[in-house]
């Protein structure tokens, strides 16, 4: 199967997904790069290039292609910038991410998926990113603040501990509210608090907690 080919009609298709909603060209470029079908198990290789969410490990998902564009795109990064993402799964975004900014830490509920995530990103030679087991409600208060936060699981609402952990004009992307009225939204920090700046209409599974 070539998967180059069937990568570069992804990328096509998801750009004209949404009228007037271009995706930047460092966006673009991270999408061309990264080899989803090494995100996505065995059974699931003919399907990699599909522009949707599919099963992976823990009863969890690698998010849809086009949502993790519109997410990236939102996050308006900048190579110098310091990432935060909550909800690792299988590390396609992880990946995303790392192409375009210096350093990326990443946190996942799951260990066996951040264990794997971890050994693929090693193996493809990803060396700017963390990956930590745990709840990522609290964020990662010792490496913040960061410039941007970016959530792959649904909240009922914003995490304190990651609004305190955001810096000040940073973008924090997350999707909020009760599972069938879930928002994506796009927020930046200014003067200390969130002001929305996009949303969108789109699932995720949900933020998990311990007891
Ligand atoms: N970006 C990932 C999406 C994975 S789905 C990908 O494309 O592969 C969301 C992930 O959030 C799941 O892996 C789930 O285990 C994780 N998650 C759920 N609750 C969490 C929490 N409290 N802290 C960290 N990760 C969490």
């Amino acid at each position: 199967m070539n998967y180059d080919r069937k990568r570069a009609a992804l990328i096509r298709h998801i750009c004209k997904f949404k009228e007037g909603k271009k995706f930047s060209s460092q966006v673009v470029a991270a999408l061309e790069k990264v080899p989803r079908h090494l995100f996505v198990k065995p059974n699931m290789l003919d399907s990699s290039y599909d522009d949707r969410a599919l099963p992976i490990d823990c009863k969890q998902t690698i998010s849809q292609p086009y949502v993790v564009g519109i997410m990236t795109n939102w996050l308006a990064l900048e190579p110098h910038h310091r990432v935060l993402e909550i909800g690792t799964g299988s590390g396609y975004q992880t990946a995303i991410l790392a192409e375009i900014v210096q350093s990326v830490y990443s946190i996942e509920f799951h260990r066996p998926l951040a264990d794997k995530a971890r050994a693929l990103l090693d193996e493809l030679g990803y060396t700017n990113v963390l990956i930590e087991t745990g709840d990522g409600y609290h964020g990662l208060a010792r490496e913040a603040p960061f410039d941007g936060i970016i959530v792959t699981c649904r909240v009922e609402e914003v995490p304190s501990p990651l609004e305190v952990q955001l810096a000040e004009g940073g973008r924090m992307v997350i999707p909020v509210g009760p599972e069938q009225q879930q928002v994506l939204f796009a927020y930046e920090k200014r003067k200390g608090r969130l002001k929305v700046l996009e949303r969108d209409l789109v699932r995720f599974v949900p933020l998990l907690r311990n007891g």
